[in-house]
């Protein structure tokens, strides 16, 4: 065949293949718009990129919830991404995705993370209603049908944690993650009434990790005695311990068998792991602080963790958090993704996808939806006895009522982050040191 009939034939088949692909419906969409929608329905600020494509009744919602920065993500994704993106070919996911990640060169920071994460979820989204599937098909099916929760018991005194423990538990929960207050200090993840012993220098919430400690050890041996060998006791101890303490903590309750030991150090310490891992067999979680591959790589790697729990809008989305949850599945460390109620139910989707299509699945956070966040996201994931289960419509399956959303604005009463533009106050020691919460 003569040189110029090959390229006709080859031009030929491009346009028959276009025309075929575009009268079935398989033509690219383009990026037609992103926006925000920007919506506190618990009081916490939530981030909702929406991205609508060319193509009539095409788009897609991802989560980009940085709660203590929401108006610096808002305006990265409004500012910067959306100029960078129109235009552009919606179902290429993964170079999009790289594209977005090096277009600031610097990178790597929880607010263009989470900006990222927003349109990547979003994207996926816009597969998943292309395809007609929901995303856990797209990316290869389910290992399990469910993912298997754990749920947040608390309490002012050991007794009360230990009470509502046994709730969950009865309500059908098989992991429980307990903490309790310490008197006269601002414990994490419990009740406490006011911080009454005063600061040298100051006169905020005080905590001191050392009486934090012996509190948090003492809840571990008495709830392995009261709740019994059956369920699954975890606790985080929030990086608010010195790394030696991180050290003796794991060591002290090697013999009450948690499922795991959560944030036992902050970020800047991880390299204490190695510390924690020769000395005893505590299982360790690490990670919701995590923005970057330095930070989870070297874990992974060393096998130093037992589960990776990063904060999947933080690692910049659902394209990275499938990349090193396959790296995980080597190094046979489990995933146990971030859940907490600054997510936005579009994220816990997300989560509950990488839950049910990752081998390597631990345990998922769970955190219940209220009823205006309901109103919002219809197809929320929904808890049966402990476990959770991820939409059957295609995408995430969820729908956002943007009017809805607007009754919610970032000034809503009712959460814990009400003040400060969703920032978070700070808490001392006695001294007046300020610790890492
Ligand atoms: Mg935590």
């Amino acid at each position: 065949m003569a040189a110029g009939a090959a390229a006709l034939s080859a031009r030929q088949l491009a346009a028959d293949e276009k025309t075929e692909r575009a009268t079935r419906g398989l033509a690219s969409p383009k990026i037609k718009d992103v926006s925000v929608i920007a919506t506190a329905p618990a009081g916490v600020r939530l981030t909702v990129v929406k991205i609508t494509t060319d193509q009539d009744g095409l788009y897609g919602y991802g989560c980009g919830t940085f709660t203590q920065r929401a108006d610096l993500v808002n305006a990265a994704v409004e500012r910067y991404l959306k100029p960078f993106l129109i235009g552009k070919k919606a179902d290429r996911i993964d170079d999009l995705w790289q594209a977005m990640y090096n277009s600031s060169y610097w990178r790597n920071g929880p607010v263009l993370n989470n900006a990222i994460s927003g349109v990547d979820q979003a994207l996926w989204d816009i597969k998943g209603r292309m395809a007609g599937m929901p995303v856990y098909q797209l990316v290869g099916g389910k290992h399990r049908d469910a993912a298997d929760c754990y749920t947040h018991a608390d309490g002012a005194e050991i007794s009360q944690t230990i009470e509502n423990a046994r709730k969950f538990m009865e309500q059908g929960f098989r992991h429980v993650r307990i903490q309790v207050g310490i008197p006269g200090m601002s414990g994490y993840g419990a009740r406490t009434a006011a911080a009454k012993i005063p600061g040298v220098l100051h006169e905020g919430p005080v905590f001191e990790p050392a009486v934090a400690m012996r509190r948090g050890i003492k809840l571990l041996e008495e709830a392995r005695k009261q709740l019994g060998e059956e369920v699954e006791l975890l606790h985080d101890m929030h990086e608010r311990y010195s790394p030696n303490q991180a050290v003796q903590f794991a060591k002290a309750v090697e013999p009450l068998h948690l499922f795991f030991l959560e944030d036992s150090l902050s970020p800047e310490d991880i390299a204490y792991f190695r510390q924690i891992r020769s000395q005893c067999a505590t299982p360790i979680a690490m990670g919701e602080l995590f923005n970057s591959p330095h930070e989870w790589t070297p874990l992974i790697q060393e096998r130093l963790i037992d589960y990776m729990r990063m904060h999947v809008t933080q690692m910049g989305g659902f394209t990275p958090a499938r990349k090193v949850a396959a790296f995980g599945e080597i190094y046979g460390v489990k995933t146990a993704w971030h859940g907490p109620g600054d997510v936005c139910p579009v994220g816990h989707a997300a989560n509950v996808t990488l839950d049910l299509v990752c081998y390597n699945f631990g345990v998922q956070e769970y955190t219940p939806f209220n009823d205006r966040t309901r109103e919002i996201f219809d197809g929320c994931p929904v808890l049966k006895d402990g476990y959770l289960y991820a939409n059957e419509k295609p995408g995430w399956g969820i729908e956002v009522d943007e009017k809805a959303a607007a009754k919610y604005p970032y000034s809503t009463p009712g959460g814990r982050y009400g003040n400060l533009n969703g920032g978070w106050g700070e808490i001392r020691r006695r001294d007046g040191t300020i610790i890492k919460q």
